[in-house]
């Protein structure tokens, strides 16, 4: 009885995820193509650093996830990227595939891009943590700690543009606060990438995994306004519904 339910929620879900983020938008002209400026182009030499970083994270046992995981899953995407998306840590489809965001949230994730106009091979993709926590369990400090300067290493190669950083774990990380994602999200915040280097514009939004668990109109469109601030930002036409 349960399992059905479950399921009738889940298809339900997934008729209504087409509709608002995939179902109805179109771009005027060609598929947006990305304006990349000169300042923006990547240099073959931040590719093989980007691989490095990779080959490390294959590598790395600083904390105990290192020995609990399947596969790290280190990121992947556009190194040319404008926009960085940042979630929390791998799940069980990640850990078992070691890309990232490719379960259900991830597929998600993928409607948002596309509802934006976007290929998933236009932005970079990756998370806080790199290993799955066994059970999902929220990541641990040490762990974090251990982890994010493969993030920021990342993001220093990539340069984005505008990071958006998916649910409160990723916000307030890279944010370095505690104030909930609700009051976070929706206005650009700043993300500082070390000393000498100009901030990079971060929006908070709600975490796709979110959501799924609370599956509201009104949640659904805080995400697309979030996310048609950034096309603005970066002067993409905004698909109309
Ligand atoms: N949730 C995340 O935060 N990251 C993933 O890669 C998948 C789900």
């Amino acid at each position: 009885m349960e399992k059905s339910a479950d399921i009738n929620k889940v298809v339900h879900q997934h008729v209504e995820m087409e509709d608002f983020f995939a179902g109805g938008f179109t771009v005027k002209g060609n598929r947006i193509e990305q304006q990349q400026t000169e300042a923006k182009k990547v240099t073959e030499d931040s590719v093989v650093e980007l691989e490095k970083i990779a080959a490390e994270v294959h590598q790395c046992r600083k904390c105990e996830l290192g020995s609990l995981r399947t596969n790290p899953v280190p990121g992947e995407g556009n190194p040319n990227a404008r926009i960085f998306f940042i979630g929390e840590g791998p799940g069980a489809d990640e850990d078992a595939q070691g890309r990232p965001f490719i379960g259900r949230a991830g597929q998600l994730l993928d409607k948002v891009i596309a509802a934006m106009g976007l290929k998933r091979e236009d932005v970079f993709i990756g998370n806080i943590i790199k290993c799955r926590p066994p059970d999902n369990r929220d990541p641990k400090p040490d762990e974090i700690i251990n982890c994010l300067p493969y993030l920021q290493r990342q993001i220093e190669l990539i340069n984005p543009e505008i990071i958006v950083a998916l649910g409160a774990h990723a916000a307030r990380t890279l944010l370095n606060t505690n104030k909930p994602i609700g009051q976070l999200r929706g206005q650009f915040q700043e993300y500082y990438a070390g000393l000498g280097r100009p901030p990079v514009k971060l929006m908070p939004t709600y975490h796709t995994a979110y959501l799924l668990r609370n599956y509201s109109k009104d949640n659904r469109k805080k995400v697309w306004e979030d996310m048609k601030k950034v096309l603005n930002e970066l002067g993409l036409p905004i698909p109309q519904r």
